[in-house]
């Protein structure tokens, strides 16, 4: 039997004249790694945060969000009870220390005494802080705080981790560490809400994502399968064009492009490979095609503008 952890009917959120969320639904099964990948402005984060009561959705008869069973705009406690949450700024008490400030989030859960050092000590651990665990917050680099920020989310071995642009501006290397942990909760049973503008980041880590732009469900499935669907596996990319190239034939490419960068997509790997012999464009790569590119194709934006 599929478990359905949350459940999203109609979502839409207003602020003024703004619609952030338009008539949003989803449905996130226990255990996946679920993402909403969209550029700046897009209602992540507005989604994310009526997910576990922070932000109330518009009212109307035909909206609903079930996380766990409990409609987050009535049972924001039950819901914060059973999920953690990483929010996009780190929020951290500049003034403690890194095990100072898992205390105090600790007794928020009521955990007893005995059993909060032990816990500090295991996620200290598992996010490989146990060294930092004196120090004071101010002399953490960006990457030790996202990942404090996580360890202070998992304090009450939530069923439910929420996390809104966990890695944005840190470097490669602490990125993939936060990805192994988050795939090793999830291995663990954990439900993982992703919000990202980083294409590699959803497609790395997420089982299914929707992709959003504007407030609005542009597209919904697995990522690999949204590939295979939607959009030719290979591109060519022509960089720092001085005169824009002209192809005089009808080789079945699909082509986007600035000035300066040219993209040709193709179903064949060949087609393109005899473009760059015949045409002798300049500077070229030729890669497989992936979601930046499907974010492009459906929207004419770009991921990261
Ligand atoms: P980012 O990655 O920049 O956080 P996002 O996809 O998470 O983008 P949101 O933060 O949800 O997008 O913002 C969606 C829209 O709602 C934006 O136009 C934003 O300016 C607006 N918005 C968000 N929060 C508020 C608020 N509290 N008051 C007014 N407008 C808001």
């Amino acid at each position: 039997m599929i478990d359905t952890v949350i459940k999203a009917d109609n979502v839409t959120k207003s602020y003024g004249n703004l619609k952030a969320v338009k008539n949003l639904s989803f449905q996130v099964e226990k255990s996946a790694c679920f993402g909403m990948l969209g550029p700046n402005g897009a209602g992540k984060t507005t989604m994310s945060r009526m997910l576990y009561g922070n932000a109330l959705r518009d009212n109307s008869g035909k909206s609903a969000i079930n996380v766990f069973g409990y409609d987050p705009g009535y049972n924001e406690l039950q819901i914060k009870a059973l999920a953690g949450i990483v929010p996009q700024e780190n929020n951290l008490d500049l003034e403690l220390s890194v095990e100072q400030n898992l205390f105090i989030y600790s007794r928020f859960y009521g955990l007893r005494k005995r059993e909060i050092s032990k816990r500090i000590d295991e996620l200290l651990n598992f996010m490989e802080l146990t060294e930092k665990k004196k120090s004071k917050i101010r002399d953490l680099s960006g990457g030790m705080k996202r990942r404090l920020i996580i360890a202070r989310a998992l304090i009450n071995r939530p069923k439910l981790l929420i996390l809104d642009e966990p890695t944005t501006g840190l470097d490669p290397q602490v990125r993939n560490l936060i990805w192994d942990k988050l795939r090793k909760l999830q291995r663990e049973g954990v439900t993982i809400i992703l919000t990202t503008h980083y294409m590699e980041e959803a497609f790395q880590l997420c089982t299914r994502l929707i992709i959003m732009n504007l407030g609005e469900k542009i597209l919904e499935g697995r990522p690999a399968q949204l590939l295979k669907k939607h959009i030719e596996p290979y591109v060519l990319e022509i960089f720092n064009q001085e005169k824009p190239v002209t192809f005089h034939d009808n080789r079945n490419i699909r082509i986007e492009g600035t000035e300066s960068r040219y993209l040709l997509y193709s179903n064949e790997l060949e087609t393109l490979k005899r473009i760059v012999t015949d045409y002798n464009p300049g500077d070229v790569y030729i890669r497989q095609s992936n979601l930046e590119d499907l974010f492009l194709k459906t929207t004419g934006r770009h991921l990261n503008e």
